[in-house]
């Protein structure tokens, strides 16, 4: 295992035969799969950063929270000159598919983000990949060019993306169809709280491309509608993310039953001991590319607004709910029943508010997120699994209603706004008092 800060280019090429043809490779309807059931036990492993410790489960107060040193919510907003990242190349240098590049320009794709300009070369050879870099870097397309271009050359190559939430890998799915656009290339999303028939259906037709999260995936394979052999390239996304929502043992089955001979990427914002651990057992001579995480929080600019009491807290809000940067705003709860509870009472105060909560059905959560998207809702409330990894542009505030249970968290929810190189806003509510429970 080594690391790298840029890769030569170079890309892998092997001659094209046709989608579903008599090929001897394995298929989709699972024939011969093998499937040994494994314990998928939900044990919560901590993402390893130091500001994060595993803390005990308490049934009336939920997880206990770190204490977080208050002025690590405060940040003056920098984009300077050194964070703004110098690519070695345009994607044109990358050599790949001509319709795939021009679909590249019309996402407004122009210039490689440093995690792309660094990884796409080294993917492209075929070598393994393991890639710091946290949401908001442009990692989802640093994996999908240089697999979208390997499909393109030999149409049976096929490809897993295992993602830790049904709305990213829903995300990661709408980036394959963008930059797969007229290119006749099959995808399906296996999630959980989605109907599974749907989804067979899919897999039986065939397709080049599954994104999944680690349950519905496993499940897939234990009814033997996957078969993971014919997975040609894997790749993991937030993987930290994956471990801290207790998918360690799903993860160890997919990839134990993954074949020998295959590409592996491996996408985490953290390189915590426990990825270190899965890198070296399930990667093969991997090229590590870090790219630095600080680029998005030190482009929001962060505050804390000292709160008393529920009612303080409340009128708080709504006079920041009023202000310019007011516009698109993602507020964070950390109960189901207070992101319902908030959802109401803005509702009342006349704003356009969702809830976005694990509770929800598919179809409520993605309207959540289309609504905020589209300007119909100004503010959308959510618990942190919900929001994990969601993309939505030019997400404007950041509200810390609920102080987060730990740093990372906390970089996790900001990272939000302040994506793809623009500034944003983040106010996190804290106690007047020290000790305090606002
Ligand atoms: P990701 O980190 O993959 O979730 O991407 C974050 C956001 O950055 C998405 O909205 C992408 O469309 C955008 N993006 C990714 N790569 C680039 C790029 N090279 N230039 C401009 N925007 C990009």
């Amino acid at each position: 295992m080594y690391t790298i800060t840029a890769g030569g280019a170079g890309s892998s090429s092997r001659s094209g035969s046709r989608f579903s043809s008599s090929s001897s490779k394995p298929s989709f309807k699972g024939r011969g799969g093998f499937s040994p059931r494994v314990n998928s036990g939900s044990g919560r492993s901590s993402g390893g950063s130091r500001f994060q410790s595993a803390k005990p489960f308490d049934p009336k107060r939920g997880f206990k929270k770190d204490r977080i040193d208050e002025n690590l919510f405060i940040n003056k907003a920098t984009i300077s000159e050194a964070d703004v990242y110098i690519p070695k190349h345009v994607f044109a240098d990358f050599g790949v598919n001509a319709q795939l590049l021009e679909n590249l320009t019309k996402k407004g794709l122009i210039k490689p983000s440093a995690i792309q300009d660094q990884a796409i070369p080294v993917a492209l050879t075929g070598k393994d990949v393991i890639g710091i870099a946290s949401t908001g870097t442009g990692k989802t397309a640093a994996f999908l060019i240089p697999l979208i271009n390997k499909i393109v050359a030999d149409k049976e190559h096929k490809i897993l993306v295992l993602a830790p939430t049904r709305e990213l890998a829903s995300q990661i799915e709408e980036a394959f169809m963008d930059f797969s656009r007229n290119m006749k290339l099959f995808s399906v999303c296996c999630v959980g709280g989605s109907p599974i028939m749907k989804q067979i259906r899919e897999l039986d037709l065939g397709v080049h491309i599954v994104i999944g999260t680690p349950g519905r995936v496993k499940d897939l394979i234990e009814r033997k509608k996957i078969n993971m052999k014919m997975f040609e390239s894997i790749v993991l996304d937030e993987a930290d993310r994956m471990l801290d929502m207790g998918f360690i043992d799903d993860m160890k089955f997919i990839l134990g039953m993954a074949p020998a001979n295959k590409q592996t990427m491996f996408f985490s914002a953290t390189f915590s001991p426990e990825i270190k651990s899965l890198c070296k057992n399930f990667l093969n001579d991997p090229i590590t590319i870090t790219v630095k995480s600080r680029d998005t929080a030190s482009a929001v600019e962060q505050e804390v607004v000292k709160v008393s009491t529920d009612k303080d807290k409340i009128e708080k809000l709504h006079d920041i709910l009023n202000r310019p940067y007011g516009s698109k705003v993602i507020i964070f709860r950390e109960m189901k029943r207070h992101v319902d509870g908030l959802a109401d009472e803005l509702k009342v105060r006349g704003f356009k508010a969702l809830a976005l909560h694990g509770d929800m059905r598919n179809r409520e959560r993605e309207r959540a997120i289309s609504d905020l998207t589209s300007g119909r809702a100004q503010i959308v409330i959510a618990t942190d699994v919900a929001a994990r990894g969601i993309d939505i542009p030019d997400i404007s505030l950041i509200v810390n209603y609920d102080i987060p249970n730990n740093y990372e968290t906390y970089i996790h929810r900001i990272g939000r706004t302040g994506r793809a190189g623009k500034g944003g806003h983040a106010i996190t509510f804290v106690p007047e008092r020290k000790g305090g429970r606002y």
